[in-house]
């Protein structure tokens, strides 16, 4: 999460009156991997920001490590709740088999809102989807956080379908594809997120794609790297368009609306020709 939004998020859970905040400290959730380091250090700083004002439960997740000691935290976690080791594997085994189904339906090429939407009917879908015949398709590139978050992408994706364009996210895409893209990469991409992104661009430019649209927001420390070596490689691999969109506290509406516009109207351009 980029951490000044993290902040807010923090706040307004204390605001709304929760004792406890599940906050685990992610170090790595695959193998050889590591998340970005702020996710380490999100327990202390939140609890160095509202001391007192909220107990925030922090297993550590470092799958590094051997897996009967990331038991041993999930078990701590249930201990503090009540509960047997055996509920907590249970639960943690539904959780796990919940986020699998929600995995495969956004690999369906679904929105996480209307994932919401399925599971309880009467809820609209958040999420405007392009016209029945969209005339562009574009691969958008980001942290989920980020282009999931209206405020933090700027409303980005359901602008793009108001545009009549066709968007793809790094989720819609079979995980197999991207890990066999990402490997190509002459160096190992240590960060999961980043790994994603790399090899996910490199899926688009196999792709009938007319553009590609890469978010990055808050000054994003593993973007900084990463969207360099996207940039360079879908230029030196295909012709396909590209837009780095970088949103922080300071960007105007006006102006992200008026880039993607702008880029819109080149890739039509581009397809009349
Ligand atoms: S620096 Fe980037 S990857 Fe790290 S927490 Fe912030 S947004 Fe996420």
């Amino acid at each position: 999460m980029p951490v000044k939004i993290f902040y807010g998020h923090v706040s307004w859970l204390i605001e709304a009156g929760v004792d406890s905040i599940f906050l685990p400290r992610l170090i790595s959730v695959a193998p050889k991997e590591y998340i970005c380091p702020k996710f380490m250090g999100l327990p202390d700083m939140m609890a160095a920001a509202f001391p007192n004002r909220a107990r925030f439960i922090a297993p550590v997740v470092n799958l590094t490590l051997s897996p009967r000691l990331f038991y041993r935290e999930l078990e701590k976690v249930g201990q503090g709740l009540g509960c047997t080791a055996k509920e907590t594997r249970k639960a943690w085994d539904e959780a796990l088999a919940a986020q699998k189904r929600f995995q495969s339906f956004l690999q369906g090429g679904n929105w996480p809102a209307e994932y919401e939407a399925e599971q309880d009917r009467d809820t609209e879908s958040m999420v405007t989807r392009p016209l029945d015949n969209p005339n562009l398709r574009i691969g958008l590139l980001g942290h989920s956080y980020v282009i999931y978050d209206k405020l933090a992408s700027m409303d980005a994706v359901s602008r793009l379908h108001h545009m009549g364009a066709e968007v793809l996210t790094v989720d819609m895409l079979s995980p197999a594809r991207i890990e066999a893209q990402a490997v190509r990469w002459p160096k190992r991409m240590f960060w999961t997120s980043g790994r994603r992104i790399l090899g996910a661009a490199w899926e688009y430019t196999e792709m009938p794609v007319d553009g590609i649209i890469y978010i990055t927001a808050f000054g994003c420390g593993t973007d900084s790297l990463t969207a360099e070596l996207v940039e360079r490689t879908v230029r030196r691999r295909s012709q396909i368009p590209q837009l780095i969109l970088n949103i922080d506290e300071h960007t105007g509406e006006a102006g992200v609306v008026t880039r993607l516009e702008a880029f819109v109207d080149m890739l039509r351009w581009r397809r009349a020709r």
